[in-house]
C-alpha cells in the first residue's frame, strides 16, 4: 500500500475514492495514473451505455418506420384479391399532390411520347350472382376475376382493384394491336379459370361469367400522340369508362376501344339523350 498522506485532497474528496485507492494498491500505481484509469475506464463505461441508447433509438425508429410503411401499403392494397387499390391508382384525393400510380405513368409516357393503354373491366350481370348463390360466392368470383388478370399480364403491367367488380389494367409501352391480343387472352382465361376452379359446377351455374372492357390509349391507330400537355389523366380514365359502357350498351362480354364507330355512336347516343 502507498503512503495515504501522499493522497490528494482532490482525490479524497472524489466519489471514487476507493476506486483509485484500490487501483493504487493494486497495481503500484501513482495517484495520477490511478486516477486516469478509474476516469478512462468511466469514460467508457458512459460511451457504451450511450452506444446501447443509440442502438435502442435506432432500432426503435427502424420499427415504427417499417410499421408506417406497412400501413401504408395495406392502405393500399385490396385484401379480397391482394391487388393494388383505387387510391394506390389514382390517389389520395384528400392530398393534393399526389397523382397516384395512373398520374405518374401518364405524365411519364406523355414526356417520353410512349404509348400507355388503360383498360377499364366490369364483371357482366355480377349482382345475379350474389343474389342467387350468395355474397361469399361473389367474392370467388371475384378472386378468379384477379387470378386471370395476373395470369394474363406482365409483370411491368399495374392490375387494380377498382372498387365493387370493376378493375382497372394498365399497360405501359402497349398500343392498340397489342392491347387486342392480350385482352382476347384475358376474356379466355377468366372462362377457362371459372371452369377448371370448379365454382360453376358447384353452384350450378350454367354459363361462365363475362366481363366487359372498355379500352383506350395515348397513341391513335395510326400510333400519333392524340394526347398535350393540357389533358389530365382523370380524362384519359373518363374515355376507358365510356368505353366499357358502351361494351355493357352493345351487348356485354366484349370490348370496345376509345374512338372506334361503337365508341362513338354510343357517346353521340348518350349526350342526345341527356
Ligand atoms: P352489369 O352487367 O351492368 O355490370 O350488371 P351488374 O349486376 O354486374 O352490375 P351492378 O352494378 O348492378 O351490380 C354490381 C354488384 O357487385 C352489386 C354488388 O353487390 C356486387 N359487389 C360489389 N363488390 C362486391 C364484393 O366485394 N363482393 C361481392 N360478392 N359482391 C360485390
Ligand atoms: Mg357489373
Ligand atoms: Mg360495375
Amino acid at each position: 500500500m502507498l503512503d495515504t498522506p501522499e493522497i490528494s485532497q482532490k482525490t479524497l474528496k472524489s466519489p471514487y475514492k476507493n476506486d483509485v485507492l484500490n487501483a493504487m494498491n493494486k497495481q503500484q500505481l501513482t495517484e495520477q495514473s490511478a486516477r486516469d484509469q478509474v476516469a478512462g475506464g468511466l469514460k467508457n463505461m458512459r460511451k457504451s451505455i450511450s452506444n446501447s441508447i443509440f442502438v435502442a433509438h435506432r432500432r426503435e425508429n427502424i420499427n415504427e418506420r417499417r410499421l408506417r410503411e406497412e400501413a401504408e401499403e395495406n392502405s393500399m392494397t385490396d385484401v379480397l384479391t391482394g391487388l393494388k387499390n383505387r387510391r394506390y391508382f389514382t390517389g389520395d384525393k384528400k392530398k393534393e399532390d399526389d397523382i397516384g400510380e395512373l398520374g405518374q405513368e401518364f405524365a411519364e409516357a406523355i414526356r417520353f411520347n410512349h404509348d400507355l393503354t388503360l383498360l377499364m373491366v366490369d364483371i357482366d350481370y355480377f349482382k345475379i350472382v350474389n343474389d342467387t348463390y350468395g355474397h361469399s360466392v361473389g367474392d370467388e368470383f371475384l378472386q378468379i376475376l384477379a387470378d386471370a388478370m395476373r395470369k394474363t399480364f406482365r409483370q411491368v403491367d399495374i392490375l387494380i382493384r377498382h372498387g365493387g367488380e370493376e378493375f382497372c389494367i394498365l399497360l405501359p409501352e402497349t398500343d392498340t394491336n397489342n392491347m387486342k391480343e392480350l385482352v382476347d387472352r384475358f376474356h379466355k382465361k377468366f372462362e377457362d379459370l371459372q371452369k377448371g376452379s370448379g365454382i360453376l359446377d358447384q353452384n350450378k351455374i350454367l354459363a361462365a361469367k363475362t366481363i366487359s372492357i372498355g379500352a383506350t390509349s395515348l397513341k391513335d391507330e395510326k400510333g400519333n400522340p392524340r394526347y398535350g400537355d393540357d389533358k389530365k389523366y382523370e380524362d384519359f380514365l373518363a374515355e376507358a369508362d365510356n368505353a366499357m359502357y358502351a361494351a355493357k350498351y352493345y351487348g356485354r362480354n366484349r370490348t370496345v376501344i376509345f374512338g372506334s364507330d361503337e365508341y362513338k355512336e354510343y357517346m353521340t347516343n348518350k349526350q342526345e339523350q341527356n
